[in-house]
């Protein structure tokens, strides 16, 4: 499978703070990637650095090979879709359509027409007086006629009701299948990308601690019980992720390396956002002695 978004050694500092450091990451072409991580995390900065909104501080990134460098030919195959989904309010729905037809040289003026009209959104519509989910649909219909190859999404949910982000979803896997987009989008809600995403980054403390397929990881991450004990024994092999004690039971979430051959646990699926929320509860990688890095590295 193609690369869609590499990034190599990528890096933003501001001041003395490192937003985002050492990030290497391959996001496979054709698929819809999630980005999650907690407030400040770094995913609005990797986003920026990915569509040339910002410059890197170190190494680099390409979208299909090309860097944002390469002006008008990177530019069009880049959709991207800034959090407060910048609209002119004073435009009616029509004239913010006319306008994305005279800026971009590949607009497709059906696409847009379509999906609006799908949508039931009065073209002759104020764009300031749409809710606040029909302006995010106005907003991914735009960016969509663009006709990007890859399109980058910095959290598009969150304003949105439950309803909302499922016909906003809807409107993106619409996309998907016709298109063929890759899509990286960044998020909290993690039940919502988890029926949409096949590929996951999860960020934290400006670093990459795990990136890879959605089936790969889950099928790698297991909860093991059993009675209480340490948990060195599956470390020497696996990469413990998360342990609880109680007085008489030890649970660990794991992510196995080859095969567990201790029958003295119970091996348990996890749900992808118990994994997401280990990761998270750990300290961020740069935090953490080298001796307990190995279980950060990527999945692919
Ligand atoms: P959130 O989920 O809250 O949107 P995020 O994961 O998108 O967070 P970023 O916005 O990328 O996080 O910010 C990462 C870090 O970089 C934060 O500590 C933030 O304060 C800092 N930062 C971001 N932009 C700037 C800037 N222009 N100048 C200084 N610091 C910045």
């Amino acid at each position: 499978m193609s690369t869609a978004l590499e990034t190599t050694s990528l890096g933003k500092r501001y001041g003395r703070l490192w937003a985002l450091r050492d990030c290497f990451l391959q996001v496979p072409a054709g698929c819809v990637a999630a980005l999650v991580g907690p407030n400040g995390a770094g995913k609005t900065t990797l986003l920026h650095l990915a569509v040339g909104l910002s410059r890197p501080t170190t190494g680099h990134v390409t979208v299909f090979g090309r860097t944002p460098r390469d002006g008008t030919a990177f530019l069009s195959m880049v959709g991207f879709l800034a959090q407060d989904h910048p609209l002119y309010r004073t435009f009616t729905v029509a004239e913010m359509l006319e306008m994305g037809h005279k800026l971009n040289p590949r607009w497709d003026a059906s696409l847009a027409a379509s999906r609006l009209q799908a949508l039931t959104i009065p073209l002759e519509q104020k764009v300031g007086k749409l809710s606040g989910g029909q302006q995010s649909q106005v907003a991914l219909a735009l960016t969509l006629a663009k006709r990007p190859q890859i399109l980058l999404l910095d959290e598009p949910l969150a304003s949105l009701d439950p309803l909302a982000r499922r016909e906003f979803l809807q409107m993106l896997m619409t996309a998907v299948a016709e298109d063929g987009l890759t899509v990286l989008l960044s998020s909290h809600i993690i039940t919502d990308l988890e029926r949409v995403c096949d590929y996951l980054v999860i960020l934290s403390g400006g670093r990459v601690q795990l990136a890879g397929e959605i089936d790969e990881i889950s099928r790698r991450h297991k909860v093991l019980s059993g009675p209480r004990r340490d948990e060195e024994a599956v470390a020497a092999v696996h990469n413990v992720i998360e342990v609880n004690h109680t007085v008489r039971q030890t649970t660990l979430l794991v992510k196995v390396n080859g095969q567990l051959f201790d029958p003295s646990w119970d091996v348990h699926d996890v749900s992808l956002e118990d994994i997401v929320l280990a990761y998270l509860g750990q300290p961020p990688i740069n935090d953490l002695a080298a001796g307990t890095r190995n279980h950060v590295e990527a999945l692919v």
